[in-house]
């Protein structure tokens, strides 16, 4: 799909030529801020064609700044392409999109101990303002880019628009969310977590990942990540919005909890701290991240805060690095000492949640909080890899939730493959446990391909009679827009009809309000028939395949 056409630019290559000439005539160049940067010496040699095959991002707006992201990728699924050797790339930031209006520009370097990736840390921006960017490397322009910069920090904004999206697995399906996703009307994208899978080829899948096992190296996860952004619904998806991003598991390995793989078994702790090493860099370079994010050792910092002026702030959280390994019972599952975010986060989280000063408290979160039992019955069957896992430390966060000092908390999540719009009580099995937030469980782009609705209906709506906070569940692909308001937040569900095709029609399937002030979430539902039918079901009973990368088209 080519870019949206509001992103089409007349490229004004004379502006480019007139500053390649300057390069030219001068080792130096002037920066915005009025210092100089010595243009390395093989800024003029050739470079491959194709230099910006992967097209560019921006993110974790600030209100006087953004990051500028692209990655110099002429050969995407085989490392890359570059000569191994730094090249200067020239940004360039504008008010309006021929580039006239407020132009910046500088110089920086692609180094090829960073994948030739580049990210731009602008600041001196306006608040609250749209801007258009784009890359210069020898002659070769780069798709332009549209983004927007936050609100002033005092400032109380009447109304915050944007969306998020999660679980993006390119074999399950193509990108048809990101094509409708990238026409809407938002100030930031928050992407929750599985941008990449690390799954191997699977032949029978809707798409196939490139390579021919899991990655493990830094080059193997180079060439994944490269093949998602190869996507051009992604790359418009990017181009039109600053994203703020989180990872869950699959950016590294399913199920990893800190130093610990999926299958001890077959993974030493010296080697999967290598992978993790390894795919931490490839995150890092290939996502709209501040020098912050920057990884050093094992580690990535993520967890992080973005503030959109009085009107709500977003902790963005890390529940895979510093948590316990999952237990394997119910039982277990009651340890106090478990941890999902660790306790230097923990505190992070609380101090920022009670002294934030906004009106809405949204998490950039990964996994589920709600209690999402998975049988019919008294019975309960839970997926420990989710809050229910660590519950002692979910109650005690619940309970600070409740406490009177956190304003207007919702819980936005990925990881599921399902919509699942919930109340959140510190003991979901005490119905007189107060309703203290909302969650919203926001579907996914791709993973789980199309899915079987009367199945999922048919095993998941007995099993939500005996789930009180359970307010709306739907195992359809697509994203979910937020509008919030001083009084109010209404999430609309975007569902797409198919991600077996290359292209699909959206519509808004639901709305889910909080209203200020009243915790918890009411769901207008706009579609019943699924549910309806669903009743007269005797099919198999629905699997939810969370874990599962790749997904056989069926026809
Ligand atoms: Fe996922
Ligand atoms: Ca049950």
């Amino acid at each position: 799909m080519p870019l949206p056409e509001k992103l089409h630019l007349p490229i004004s290559r004379r502006m480019f030529v007139s500053g390649a000439a300057t390069v030219a005539a001068s080792p130096l160049l002037v920066t915005p801020e009025g210092g100089h940067i010595r243009i390395p010496s093989h800024m003029g040699e050739k470079l491959p064609a194709g230099l910006f095959t992967l097209g560019v991002a921006s993110g974790d707006p600030l209100p006087d700044g953004v990051v500028l992201w692209t990655r110099l990728a002429p050969a995407p699924l085989t490392g890359g392409g570059m000569p191994d050797k730094p090249v200067a790339v020239e940004w360039e930031i504008a008010e309006d999109d021929r580039f006239r209006r407020g132009r910046r520009r500088g110089v920086t370097t692609a180094d090829p101990r960073l994948g030739h990736s580049v990210h731009v840390d602008v600041r001196g921006l306006r608040p609250d303002a749209e801007y258009h960017y784009r890359f210069r490397a020898g002659k070769q322009i780069s798709p332009a880019g549209r983004t927007r910069t936050a609100p002033a920090a005092r400032s109380r904004p009447h109304h915050l628009r944007f969306a998020f999206a999660s679980c993006q697995d390119y074999q399950a399906g193509f990108y048809t969310a990101y094509q409708h996703l990238a026409n809407e009307d938002l100030a930031f994208v928050a992407f929750l977590g599985d941008y990449i899978y690390e799954g191997a080829r699977n032949p029978n899948a809707a798409r196939h990942h490139e390579g021919t096992g899991e990655p493990y190296s830094l080059e193997q996860y180079r060439n994944r990540h490269a093949q998602y952004k190869t996507d051009a619904d992604l790359q418009a998806a990017h181009a039109a919005f600053p994203w703020i991003v989180t990872f869950d598991d699959h950016e590294l390995d399913n199920n990893w909890a800190d130093e610990v793989p999926q299958d001890p078994a077959l993974q030493t702790p010296e080697a999967f701290r290598a992978r993790r090493i390894a795919a931490f860099q490839a995150y890092y370079e290939h996502m709209p991240l501040r020098r912050t994010s920057l990884p050093s050792g094992l580690d990535i910092q993520v967890y992080r805060r973005l503030r959109f002026g009085s009107l709500a702030s977003l902790h963005v959280v890390d529940t895979r690095q510093y948590r316990s390994d999952q237990p394997a019972t119910l039982e277990a599952a009651q340890d106090p000492s478990l941890t999902m975010t660790g306790a230097e986060q923990e505190r992070w989280l609380v101090d920022g949640l009670e002294s934030a000063g906004s009106r809405w408290n949204l998490l950039a979160n990964q996994v589920m909080w709600a209690s999402n039992d998975r049988k019919a019955g008294p019975e309960q069957v839970f997926d420990f890899d989710n809050w229910d896992g660590y519950r002692v430390q979910r109650r005690r966060l619940l309970e600070r939730f409740g406490a009177g000092r956190v304003s207007n908390p919702v819980v936005l999540t990925g990881d599921r493959h399902c919509t699942w719009a919930c109340d959140l009580r510190p003991d979901f099995d005490d119905p007189s446990s107060p309703i203290v937030g909302a969650e919203i469980t926001g579907t996914s782009i791709t993973s789980g391909g199309n899915p079987d609705t009367a199945a999922f209906h048919a095993t998941y709506d007995p099993i939500m009679a005996d789930s009180p906070h359970w307010r709306y569940i739907d195992n359809q692909r697509g994203y979910v827009v937020c509008d919030v308001t001083a009084t109010r937040m209404v999430s609309s569900l975007r569902l797409v009809d198919t991600v077996w095709a290359p292209s699909a029609s959206v519509r808004t399937a639901a709305e889910f309000v909080v209203e200020a002030g009243r915790p918890g979430i009411t769901a207008v539902t706009q579609e019943q028939a699924t549910a309806r039918a669903a009743s007269r079901w005797a099919g198999p009973v629905y699997d939810v395949h969370d874990d599962e990368d790749a997904f056989p088209l069926r026809r």
